[in-house]
């Protein structure tokens, strides 16, 4: 049943079409329904074109967040909505183009063999400015360049693929968990209540994540105008990271805190199998980003931490 997207009380219809009035064309014959509990139109946002709904997503309007998740991609068979799976397709592609670029740019980590074997040319002596200079410069590229391109793209797909699916699984699974009947690792029931919340339906939840995750096409811009890469990368994971938390707050109404420590989770996990997949064909991983998780990691544990444990 769709929903007021301004106060959620749930609406029979979102608006009324007069098949025999005016030119529909022109929007004549459709009548917005007006919402009987806050008297406000109970969804503007069926007569808004998509860049005026991309526009509010990127400002995280909640009304936008609600007029997409309840009343035009939420489905009652709990299957996805297909332009949610070609969002997906496009999302996940665009995000191989971006995560190449990236990691191309990172340095090779000093153990692995083949970084030693560009950085010590035989003519150079260990510690010599050239060695120094040459050191400096080892990126991954030197490494992924000697793969075929197509074993190259294939590499990407399956580091993004996996990534995505790292970040996705465990804010469902978390979500399914019912403390009312069983709480994992023998936690304090009201503890658990309070970091995660209980939702049963997977699909909206990563519809949710997908269609919050749209910040992620603004690099695009990046095929326009030379931006500094890896920090661009950055800021755009950080919008998107909070756009994530957004709209998982918005569809289970549930408190920032418990969005952000379900984000917080998923972002993390995605962190470590991301690591583990560069690190073992030996790319570098680069350091910004990860460590920057961690502290917003410790952070938020340490601000759970006082929170909980105010005397
Ligand atoms: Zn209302």
């Amino acid at each position: 049943m769709p929903i007021c997207i301004e106060c959620r009380y749930p609406v029979k219809t979102l608006y009324t079409e007069y098949s025999k009035a005016d030119d529909r064309s022109l929007g004549k014959g459709v009548r917005l329904t007006q919402c009987p509990r806050c008297k406000r139109f109970a969804d503007k946002y069926v007569e808004h074109d998509f860049v005026v709904l991309f526009i509010d997503l990127v400002l995280i309007k909640p009304q936008v967040y609600r007029h997409l998740l309840f009343n035009r991609l939420g489905r009652d068979d709990d299957k996805f909505d297909r332009s949610i799976v070609r969002l997906g397709i496009l999302l996940l592609l665009f995000d191989v183009y971006l995560t190449w670029a990236r990691i191309e740019k990172l340095s090779l980590p000093l153990i692995a063999p083949h970084r030693s074997s560009h950085a010590s040319p035989s003519n150079a002596t260990a510690g010599s400015p050239s060695a120094v200079r040459a050191q400096e410069v080892a990126t991954n590229a030197a490494r992924l360049q000697a793969q075929p391109l197509i074993l190259q793209y294939l590499f990407f797909l399956l580091l993004v693929t996996s990534s995505t699916l790292s970040f996705h699984m465990p804010i469902r699974l978390l979500c399914s968990i019912n403390p009312d009947r069983a709480v994992p690792a023998g936690l304090p029931r009201k503890v658990w209540k309070t970091l995660i919340p209980h939702y049963p339906h997977p699909t909206p939840l990563s519809t949710a994540l997908l269609v919050s995750s749209c910040t992620k096409l603004f690099p695009i811009l990046l095929i326009i105008w030379d931006y500094d890469l890896p920090s661009s990368a950055t800021a755009v994971s950080w919008a998107v990271i909070v756009n994530n938390v957004a709209a998982l707050e918005i569809l289970m109404d549930s408190g920032y805190l418990r969005a952000g420590v379900l984000v917080g989770v998923g972002a993390g996990l995605r962190s470590l199998v991301a690591s583990f997949v560069l690190k073992s064909v030996g790319l570098g991983t680069g350091t910004g980003e990860w460590h920057s998780l961690i502290g917003v990691w410790r952070e938020l544990e340490g601000w759970v931490g006082s929170v909980l444990w105010r005397p």
